[in-house]
């Protein structure tokens, strides 16, 4: 058996044509394209390389995006301070804001993430929107775990009474992903298990894995031994290794790829899986903000 392709970067440009004629509407109803804001701390090379993969997405399908720089010398409350001002300009009014992770050590990165306004907040990382995925009725869903679960649903991979295994328990990922596909209806519905660092036994916990999802941060940890034949593999890891001949190294999953692709039913690659589904995720949360902020839009049910 060989794994079929759960191909992210063909399912996210067919995301970003439909986005473009939604954005197209907006404007043409409102006068303005959708704004995101994204704040840029420091000078980390992932970081600027993620940043910029936003702001050309952004441009592509019509939305706005400003990426503020600020030195890595900053402070916790100079940031804050900084998203208070971006929130509260009136000329250009930014309906989305993020702050690229991870922030310099000394940074309270939790008191930063809390000052984005919730209803601007399109990582959806503050605890208002944590609190309203928890309760099944989402506003801004984190877009990793929303590109994980529209890959599924793309690819008409059932997750009704299916037993999901996550390894990784982070409120970014690991967490959000798995109130996802516990929640009711199409997507959902899955028996979860949430793996973590503490996890004792992780491969019988992985082999009862219908749908096995690896967000750890472990080049290629996830091997042919821990995946019951005909399993969905989906990999969120990025993880950069030395690579002969590559100066700066290669990208791999948190998923040894080529062990296990001839295991599982289907797989999703790194790069080109979960990656560019989750700049997709952050694009439709910068419209859905604008929409809402205008009321022309009702929150989503599930
Ligand atoms: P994190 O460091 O916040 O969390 C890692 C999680 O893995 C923790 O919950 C920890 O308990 C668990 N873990 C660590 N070692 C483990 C082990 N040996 N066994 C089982 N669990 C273990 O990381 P994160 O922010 O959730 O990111 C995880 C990975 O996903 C990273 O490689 C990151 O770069 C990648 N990522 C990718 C995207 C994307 O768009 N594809 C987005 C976000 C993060």
């Amino acid at each position: 058996m060989t794994a079929s392709i759960l191909d992210g970067r063909k399912l996210a440009g067919s995301i970003e044509e439909s986005l473009r004629a939604e954005v197209a509407t907006f404007a043409g109803v409102v006068g303005r394209a959708p704004r995101l804001v994204v704040v840029l701390v420091g000078e980390m090379a992932a970081s600027a390389s993620y940043v910029k993969s936003k702001a050309d997405a952004a441009a592509r399908v019509g939305i706005d995006a400003d990426v503020v720089r600020v030195t890595a010398g900053t402070t916790t409350q100079a940031l804050v301070k900084l998203i208070h001002e971006i929130a509260s300009e009136a000329d250009r009014p930014a309906d989305g804001i993020l702050v690229q992770l991870p922030l310099p050590n000394h940074i309270d990165t939790t008191a930063v993430l809390d000052a984005v306004p919730a209803d601007r907040d399109v990582d959806g990382f503050h605890p208002e929107n944590a609190g309203l995925l928890s309760q099944g009725r989402p506003r801004f869903i984190p877009c990793t775990a929303a590109g994980v679960q529209r890959m599924l649903l793309a690819a008409e991979i059932e997750t009704a009474g299916k037993h999901a295994v996550i390894i990784g328990r982070s409120d970014i990922v690991g967490k959000p992903l798995a109130l996802l596909l516990a929640s009711r209806g199409p997507g959902g519905d899955a028996t979860v298990t949430l793996c973590h660092s503490r996890s004792a036994n992780l491969p019988a916990l992985t082999r009862q894995a219908d749908i096995l999802v690896a967000a750890v941060g472990r080049p290629q940890m996830v091997t042919a031994e821990m995946v019951k034949p005909g399993a969905v593999v989906v990999d969120v890891g990025i993880n950069r290794i030395a690579s002969e001949g590559k100066p700066g190294g290669r990208l791999v999953g948190d998923v040894d790829f080529a062990a296990v692709a001839p295991v599982a039913g289907w797989i999703s690659p790194v790069p080109g899986g979960v990656g560019p589904l989750t700049v997709a995720m952050l694009l439709s949360n910068t419209l859905l903000a604008a929409e809402l902020r205008l009321g022309s839009r009702a929150p989503r049910q599930t």
